[in-house]
């Protein structure tokens, strides 16, 4: 964030920087262009324009001694004529100064006075000809006329230099804006270069920094966290380096071939479909999976299937972040192992039973809680000794665990020589000579016990209760029940006791 940030500022900067060598160097085109243009309206105009006017008083000078010379009307016309043309070119020129110069009006005036003046004189020549006055006509173009057009081409020569200097002035101006053009621009021009060149040099490095922070990041999670990405079918198209390890596999055996073999739940209690179906809806899959490596060791992992977006926001593949539990596991299955038989104990009958008769309910099968005690077990120990005693415990457990072995089937050792088996599906009638066969199997073990008064061997007895589709229990009220019901057991010992249903005894 502040990086960006830092590339926004750099960035403004340098465009900052180039609208100010922009607009100064539009201002100082425009300044120059302007003293140009003045150039060319003002002085140059008044200064060409007063020269004209002395050429054109030199030729009307020059065609007022053909007035005075002409000898027969037409001359006379005639050389009235141009005077008249060179007279009025005056008077256009005038009007051009009248407009365009730059000085006191009066300066103008002055010599437009004159002008007319010498309107006045040309009148009067003009007048004594026609009277047939020549030679008084002769003597005032000789005298007043030329001297009137000589005072006159020193005035107009003066707007001359006046535009000079005008013209000079606008001109210095001009290079006056050049130079400070390009002061400024070539100053503003170096500071942009430089700018740039050192915000460049200084993007290039945070940007080769972050590239390197990405890549050690890339390197931290490759080694470290245990990471896979997969396309739409489950196909594995980048998995890190820990995960191999973990996995045992390299990334070339894996890339390529489908994930199912780390979403795969030993247990079977999720399928990779499922979970591939969950995340593609959007929503991330979480869970915990018993797999097995490609060694086959088997391992505990919380696994975390989350959908990656394309820019489109549609589901294009998944990532999966996966924590190995196993010690955890361990932890929590030796804190559920009863550690002489290796049966789950009382804490994992309390927690299994409510689930197993949810799971019943729901698919609306019986299920059968039986609670087995061994017959006069504090008069083999102390006839035969304690060790003994765990001996013979450690072999019904195994025996218990030999005839349970569906997978809904639970053996628990419940405390002291009390066991608890779980198991569905069968109803009283069906549970009962289940009940009974291991029963038997346990005095078939021919386990001495001549201190018992039932049997030569050491014998079991078995109460038991169903929660069924008639009458539902929580697991409090069913064990109660299976209690009553081995109570009823203890009172002929060596036998198998369901109430309600019948009982079976030896
Ligand atoms: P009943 O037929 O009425 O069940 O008589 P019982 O002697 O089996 O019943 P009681 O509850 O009086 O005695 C249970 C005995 O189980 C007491 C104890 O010495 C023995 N026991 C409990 N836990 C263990 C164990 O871990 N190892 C051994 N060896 N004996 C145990
Ligand atoms: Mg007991
Ligand atoms: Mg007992």
């Amino acid at each position: 964030m502040n990086n960006q940030k830092n590339i926004g500022a750099v960035f403004s900067v340098i465009i900052f920087l180039l609208i100010g060598l922009g607009a100064s160097s539009l201002f100082y085109l425009t300044s120059i262009a302007k003293e140009a243009e003045n150039l060319y309206r003002h002085p140059y105009t008044v200064s060409n324009a007063s020269r004209n006017i002395n050429i054109n008083l030199i030729s009307m000078h020059r065609y007022m001694k053909d007035v005075v010379y002409a000898e027969n009307g037409y001359q006379l016309r005639a050389a009235k004529d141009l005077v008249n043309k060179y007279e009025q070119q005056a008077q256009k020129n005038f009007d051009v100064i009248f407009e365009r110069y730059l000085g006191k009006q009066q300066d103008i005036q002055t010599v437009y006075n004159g002008f007319l003046e010498w309107k006045q004189i040309r009148d009067e020549v003009v007048f004594l000809k026609a009277q047939g006055k020549d030679q008084q006509a002769l003597e005032i173009s000789k005298n007043k006329e030329a001297k009137h057009v000589a005072m006159l081409t020193k005035q107009t020569e003066k707007l001359v230099h006046f535009s000079d200097n005008q013209a000079k002035l606008f001109f210095e101006r001009a290079v006056e804006a050049k130079n400070h053009a390009i002061t400024v621009i070539v100053s503003l021009f170096i500071i942009t270069v430089l700018s740039s060149v050192f915000i460049t040099y200084y993007t290039l490095r945070r940007l080769h920094k972050a590239q390197h922070d990405i890549k050690s990041r890339m390197h931290l999670i490759d080694q470290n966290i245990l990471m896979a990405k997969f396309d739409l079918k489950g196909v594995v198209i980048d998995i890190s380096n820990k995960l191999c390890r973990f996995l045992g596999i390299t990334k070339h055996e894996i890339i390529g071939k489908k994930a199912h073999f780390f979403i795969t739940d030993k247990k079977g209690e999720v399928q990779p479909e499922e979970i591939l179906a969950t995340a593609s809806t959007g929503t991330s899959w979480e869970g915990e999976l018993y797999i097995e490596d490609s060694h086959g060791l088997s391992k505990w992992i919380h696994s975390a299937v989350h959908p990656e977006l394309n820019e489109e926001y549609e589901v294009s593949g998944y990532s999966n972040i996966i924590q190995d539990i196993s010690d955890r596991k361990a932890i929590e299955e030796l804190s559920i192992t009863d550690p002489l038989t290796k049966l789950h104990n009382r804490r994992y009958f309390d927690q299994t039973i409510d689930k197993e008769l949810r799971l019943a309910t729901r698919n609306k099968t019986p299920l059968t809680l039986a609670i087995i005690d061994v017959d006069y077990f504090k008069k083999y120990n102390d006839h035969y000794g304690h060790p003994a005693g765990d001996q013979v415990l450690v072999r019904i457990a195994q025996l218990f665990s030999q005839s349970l072995q569906r997978p809904n089937d639970y053996v628990f050792r419940l405390g002291g020589e009390e066991f608890g088996f779980i198991f569905s599906g069968f109803c009283a009638e069906q549970s009962l000579p289940f009940l009974e066969t291991i029963k038997t199997k346990i005095e078939q073990l021919k386990i001495e016990h001549i201190k018992s008064d039932v049997s030569p061997y050491v014998t079991i007895s078995i109460g038991a209760y169903l929660s069924c589709n008639e009458n539902r229990l929580d697991g409090k009220q069913l064990y109660i029940k299976a209690d009553e019901a081995l109570y009823e057991a203890k009172c002929q010992r060596n036998t198998v006791f369901i109430p309600n249903q019948f009982s079976f005894k030896v």
